[in-house]
């Protein structure tokens, strides 16, 4: 059965050669470089981030290239293979957060951030090829955000480590694009590495490398995009954070992070309803992404399933981000015989995510497609991602 509609959820990416070959045609001479940059999944921790705790996302393999060829003066050309927007043209000296619009705030932004940061960033040709699905919470945004600044901080020569560059691209997207985004993605896309999830640790940029292998456990993870939109999150989102925060003031610590979970008897008594249950979805998510690495260490993937369960019913009873498709999907996945789902990213639409053995892949994709198709929802994209490189120049 073929799930998929969205162009770039079954699109092959083109080689480093066709991508060459193809900028040549557009703008004329050879790239000076190609760069790759993946998507993510959070694999648990969810709604963690900005409470200061911990989250383990992994690198995907769908990839954000870049083919990039520096110019003489201080004009930059931007081409995307997805869409028919054509060439977008911007001057350097007059990017301003709200001065670009569509795909291209993403590298301009990039651009604009490495320049408030007193980088020279010489003016360039730029083509993009991506096949990281848009808006369907695997980070499409990040992927292009980490392949350019990885292009730009090879061809400037500015030596960024990592931790500046999520800084940056944090940048980008917070004060460029006006997202309000963390450093989760750009973290998993920058530090990711095949075979393992990327342990981070929000208040210190802390990162460890966790082995995280699907294939060898006889797993696949599956990504079952909702096509629920989660533009209407806005509010949600707000009011998630100030319910933390509030928490975090009334039990008298710096952020969530602080509060473990013997403390929530305490907590019970001290918060009214909503908050407790809210703060009782941060601190034992947070817990959960430390079960997850330990027993990743240890047993491996197949332990991991009951920890995704424990963390989809935490989200949807406790910190209520998440909506009837994602439900729904999560318990086809679960009775059709994934060993453990949840949804990921910021909630109220989006993606959920299956671990599910080998040998009942297509059993879950045909009854999780049977179930929307019963309750009047859209068609669900469904894929498999594993865990794959991060950011690198490819040529
Ligand atoms: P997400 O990052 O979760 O995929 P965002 O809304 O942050 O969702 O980013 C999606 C946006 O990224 C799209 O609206 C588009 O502007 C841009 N984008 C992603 N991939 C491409 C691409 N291949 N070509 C052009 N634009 C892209
Ligand atoms: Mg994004």
């Amino acid at each position: 059965m073929n799930t998929a509609h969205d162009p770039l959820a079954t699109r092959a990416q083109a080689g480093t050669e066709d991508l060459a070959a193809r900028f040549a045609k557009e703008f004329g001479g050879n790239p000076d470089g190609i760069w790759q940059a993946p998507g993510r999944v959070n694999l648990i921790g969810e709604h963690t981030d900005y409470n200061e705790g911990f989250v383990l996302p992994f690198a995907i393999d769908r990839t954000a290239r870049v083919a990039v060829k520096v110019r003489p003066d201080a004009s930059v050309r931007l081409l995307s293979t997805f869409g028919d927007q054509g060439v977008v043209t911007a001057t350097l000296g007059s990017l301003r957060p709200g001065s670009a619009k569509g795909w291209t705030k993403y590298p301009l932004g990039v651009m604009w951030a490495l320049r408030e940061r007193g980088i020279d960033v010489p003016g360039m040709d730029l083509l993009l090829d991506s096949n990281v699905p848009l808006g369907a919470g695997l980070s499409s945004s990040h992927a292009i955000e980490c392949a350019v600044i990885s292009a730009l901080n090879d061809l400037t020569g500015a030596g960024l480590e990592a931790e500046e560059m999520v800084l940056a691209t944090q940048r980008a997207e917070n004060d460029f694009v006006g997202a309000p985004t963390g450093i989760m993605d750009q973290s998993a896309s920058l530090r990711g590495s095949e075979g393992h999830a990327v342990f981070l640790d929000c208040r210190d940029q802390n990162v460890r490398l966790v082995p995280f292998e699907t294939r060898p456990a006889d797993l696949v993870m599956l990504v079952i995009d909702t096509k629920v939109s989660h533009s209407h999150a806005d509010g949600g989102y707000a009011s998630r954070r100030a319910s933390c925060e509030l928490g975090a003031e009334v039990m008298g610590v710096k952020a969530l992070r602080d509060v473990q979970v013997g403390d929530l008897a305490e907590a019970a008594g001290l918060l009214d309803e909503v908050t407790f249950r809210r703060v009782r979805h941060v601190v034992t998510e947070n817990d959960r992404v430390l079960q997850t690495v330990e027993l990743l260490a240890g047993e491996g993937p197949a332990a991991i399933g009951p920890l995704l369960d424990a963390s989809h019913a935490s989200m949807r009873d406790d910190f209520e981000i998440s909506c009837p498709e994602l439900d729904l999907a999560v318990e086809t996945s679960r009775a059709s015989g994934a060993i453990g789902a949840r949804m990921t990213g910021g909630g109220f639409g989006g993606a959920a995510i299956a671990l599910t053995p080998v040998g009942l892949e297509q059993a879950v994709r045909d009854a999780v497609v049977k179930a929307f198709a019963d309750a009047g929802y859209k068609v669900p994209d469904i894929f498999t991602v594993s865990p794959a490189a991060g950011a690198r120049r490819i040529a």
